[in-house]
């Protein structure tokens, strides 16, 4: 395979690597003009055949033209909280900023794939980023900013640092967090001085890394991470559960395993959104708390992420996780991680305050 020293983005370059058949062009070129394609080298290194778990992420795929009537191209209803332009303010206590629409890397499974790609404005412009920070000025109920996109590391260190620098002078914002595919996918973007813009800001420095196969985790992802880490920032995972690419309890046990050997707390694992054409990436939501349920006991308490749905129409996230806890008819029983039940006693004392 003839992997190209830069990010390929076309169809044409994409037959040319030897990653797409000649004969599918045509209709891949259809998905290209709708859904923007960008394979970095690092990528391209991991895919063996186009219907491996790396291929299946970031090959354009003739099922992407098929719509269902359920999906919806805001799926999780981003524009419903827009109180400006590229600032989502769903939760009392937190923001989003949407700093980039644009990529290194487009997932043919993106949950924003109607609003980012080659065709949207890129980055941010300054009149929104004005509105944005004015509105952060005048919400002091806001503790947390997180930055995305688009993938918000994709952006220059020098924006990134003037993002930072005037989010400094916001006192009541304590933590900044980030969530982005580079250190994975683009690790040779983690710099000096991407690293110094996050950190500039002087807030507790969260990265939220996405990777959705331990392949991902290469050595060149850990050593970006660990610069990361070293200088300061606590890492937490964002994966997003995928058929054919980590849609089995080993896969799932191994990515996570990947991410805490690479000091990545395990955090979210996202049932698939209701983005257009991505209907053959998802699976029944009983299956997923199958393998939710899967890594209980197999795997170390530091390897489980919480499995969660974005309520489609802007309701927020909420846990999608298998119960364990059962209602009785007295009282409650539990299931251990192999499936067994027991008796729960649910014990209080009396309330007041204890006798002497
Ligand atoms: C997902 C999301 C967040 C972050 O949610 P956490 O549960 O804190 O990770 C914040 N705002 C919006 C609009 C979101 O979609
Ligand atoms: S990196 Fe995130 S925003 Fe960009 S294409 Fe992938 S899922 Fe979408």
């Amino acid at each position: 395979m003839n992997v190209s020293q830069r990010t390929m983005t076309t169809v044409e370059e994409l037959v040319e690597a030897g990653l797409i058949d000649r004969a599918d062009a045509p209709a891949l070129a259809e998905v290209a003009a709708r859904y923007s394609v960008a394979v970095p080298p690092a990528a391209a290194r991991l895919i063996g055949r186009p219907d491996d778990p790396i291929g299946r992420q970031f090959l354009p795929r003739p099922e992407e033209l098929r719509d269902l009537p359920e999906e919806n191209a805001d799926p999780i209803g981003d524009h419903s909280h827009e109180p400006v332009r590229g600032l989502i303010h769903r939760y009392p206590d937190r923001v989003l900023i949407k700093l980039a629409s644009v990529c290194p890397v487009y997932c043919r499974f993106c949950f924003r794939r109607a609003s980012v790609g080659a065709g949207t404005e890129g980055v941010l412009d300054a009149a929104a980023l004005d509105a944005a920070l004015a509105y952060l000025a005048g919400h002091d109920e806001v503790w947390e900013v997180i930055l995305t996109g688009g993938d918000p590391l994709a952006v220059s260190p020098r924006r990134l640092a003037d993002v930072s620098r005037r989010l400094a002078a916001l006192p009541h914002v304590k933590i900044l967090r980030a969530h982005s595919r580079v250190p994975v996918l683009t690790p040779e973007r983690v710099t000096p001085e991407l690293i110094a813009a996050l950190t500039d800001s002087g807030k507790t420095v969260y990265v939220a890394i996405h990777a959705n196969h331990p392949r991902e985790l290469t050595p060149e992802a850990r050593a970006a991470c660990a610069r990361l880490s070293e200088a300061g920032v606590a890492l937490v995972s964002q994966s997003v559960l995928l058929r054919g690419v980590n849609d089995d309890v080993e896969t799932l046990a191994a990515l996570m395993r990947a991410f805490v050997e690479t000091r990545i707390k395990p955090y979210y694992l996202h049932h698939g959104d209701l983005a257009p054409g991505t209907s053959h990436f998802r699976l029944p939501l009983a299956e997923g708390q199958a393998l939710v349920r899967g890594l209980l006991g197999r795997v170390s308490g530091l390897c489980q992420p919480a499995y969660v749905v974005d309520i489609p129409g802007g309701h927020g996230k909420s846990p999608a996780g298998p119960a364990y806890f059962h209602r009785e008819a007295q009282g409650w029983s539990v299931e251990d991680w192999r499936g067994i039940r027991h008796d729960y006693v649910d014990s209080v004392g009396q309330s007041g305050s204890p006798q002497t």
